[in-house]
C-alpha cells in the first residue's frame, strides 16, 4: 500500500491551502476530490470580497490559482475519484477510494465543504434540470429573456439573482421574512436592479410543472396574506448549505447539523484528523475564512506529523 504523509480530502480552497502548506513543509502530500479542483467557488461568478484582487476576480480563476500555487509546491492531485472511507489504522488512517486504491497516511484534513439543500416540496425533485437548478452560473445562460425566481436571502440568493439578471427578463427573489440576511452592500445592488422584484414572506408549497419542465411555484405567504401561484421559466434554489460530513460520521463530533467540531487550529474529536472550510462548525463561510481554516489544519497536523515521527524515531 502506498504511504503518504498528509490525505486532503477535498480540493476546494481549504483543501487547495492545506495543500499548499503542506507541500511547501515537505510533506507528501495527496489532494482527493471528486471533480476538478476548485470546489464550490468554481461555481461562483465572481468573488469580490477576497483580500488582493480589488475589482474582484472570477470564482472559476481563484480556483485554478490556488490549485496552481499548491502543485508547484509538489502537492499531487487525484481527481475524479471519490473517497469512499476513511479508517483508523493503528495511529494511521488508510483512505479508500471508489477504485477501492488505498493509501495509507500519517494525518487526514477533511476539506469536503458542503452542498446546497433542498427544500423537499412537491415537484423540486421531478424538475431539477428541468428548471429547476442549484447553479446561476451553470444554467443562469438558458434563461435568456425568460422569468426566473431564487429562492433565499442569504449572500447566495442575492449575488446568483444579480447575476441571473444579465440573462433573464425578470428575477424573482422569493424570502421567508421581510429582510435579507445577505450582506447589505449586496442587498443595495438588489434592491436598486429594475429587473429583480421581491417576494417577501413567502414559501414555496411546490414546483409546478407542465409538458416536462417548470411552470412556475406555488407560494405560500408566512405574514397571512393569500396564496398565489407565480408563473415561471426557472427556479433557482439557494437556502443555505449541508456538510459532507458522511466520512467521518461515527469517527468524531458532530454538530446537530452534521457539521464537524474541530477545536482552533482544525483538529476534530479525533486525534490525527484534521477539518477545514464549509464543513465545520463556523459562522463565517467564505473563501477566505475556508482558506485560513486550511492553513491552520495543515499547520497542526504537520506539528502531529513531526511530533510522532520523533517520538518514533
Ligand atoms: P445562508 O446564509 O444560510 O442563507 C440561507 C437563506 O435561505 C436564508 O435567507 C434563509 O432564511 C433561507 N432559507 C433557509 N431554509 C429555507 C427554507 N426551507 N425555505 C425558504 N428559505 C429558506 O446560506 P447561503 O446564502 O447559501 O450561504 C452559505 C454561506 O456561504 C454563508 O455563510 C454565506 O455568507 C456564505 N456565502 C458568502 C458569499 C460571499 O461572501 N460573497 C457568497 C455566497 C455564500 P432566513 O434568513 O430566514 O434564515
Amino acid at each position: 500500500m502506498e504511504h503518504i504523509d498528509m490525505a486532503i480530502i477535498g480540493g476546494g480552497p481549504a483543501g487547495l491551502t492545506a495543500a499548499l502548506y503542506s507541500a511547501r513543509a515537505r510533506a507528501k502530500t495527496v489532494v482527493f476530490e471528486t471533480g476538478l479542483p476548485g470546489g464550490q467557488i468554481v461555481t461562483t461568478d465572481w468573488v469580490e470580497n477576497y483580500p488582493a484582487f480589488p475589482e474582484g476576480i472570477s470564482g472559476a480563476e481563484l480556483g485554478e490559482l490556488m490549485h496552481r500555487q499548491a502543485e508547484h509546491f509538489g502537492a499531487e492531485f487525484r481527481t475524479f475519484a471519490s473517497i469512499e472511507s476513511i479508517e483508523a489504522h493503528g495511529l494511521d488512517f488508510i483512505v479508500t477510494n471508489s477504485e477501492d486504491e488505498k493509501v495509507v497516511a500519517h494525518a487526514v484534513i477533511l476539506a469536503t465543504g458542503a452542498v446546497p439543500k433542498r427544500l423537499h416540496v412537491p415537484g423540486e425533485a421531478e424538475f431539477t434540470g428541468r428548471g429547476v437548478s442549484w447553479c446561476a452560473t451553470c444554467d443562469g445562460a438558458l434563461f435568456r429573456d425568460k422569468t426566473v425566481a431564487v429562492i433565499g436571502g442569504g449572500d447566495a440568493a442575492v449575488e446568483e439573482a444579480l447575476f441571473l439578471t444579465k440573462f433573464a427578463a425578470k428575477v424573482y427573489v422569493v424570502h421567508r421574512r421581510d429582510a435579507l440576511r445577505a450582506t447589505k452592500c449586496i442587498q443595495e445592488r438588489c434592491f436598486e436592479n429594475e429587473k429583480i422584484e421581491m417576494k417577501w414572506n413567502r414559501v414555496v408549497a411546490e414546483v409546478t410543472g407542465a409538458d416536462g419542465k417548470v411552470s412556475g411555484i406555488q407560494l405560500k405567504a408566512t405574514n397571512g396574506d393569500p396564496d398565489e401561484h407565480l408563473p415561471l421559466d426557472g427556479i433557482f434554489i439557494f437556502v443555505g448549505v449541508e456538510p459532507k460530513s458522511e466520512l467521518v460520521r461515527g469517527m468524531c463530533e458532530l454538530d446537530d447539523n452534521g457539521f464537524v467540531k474541530i477545536d482552533h487550529n482544525g483538529l476534530t474529536s479525533y486525534p490525527g484528523l484534521y477539518a477545514a472550510g464549509d464543513v465545520t462548525v463556523s459562522d463565517l463561510k467564505q473563501v477566505v475564512t475556508a482558506a485560513a481554516g486550511g492553513a491552520s489544519a495543515a499547520f497542526e497536523a504537520l506539528r502531529y506529523i513531526d511530533e510522532r515521527t520523533c517520538s518514533i524515531g
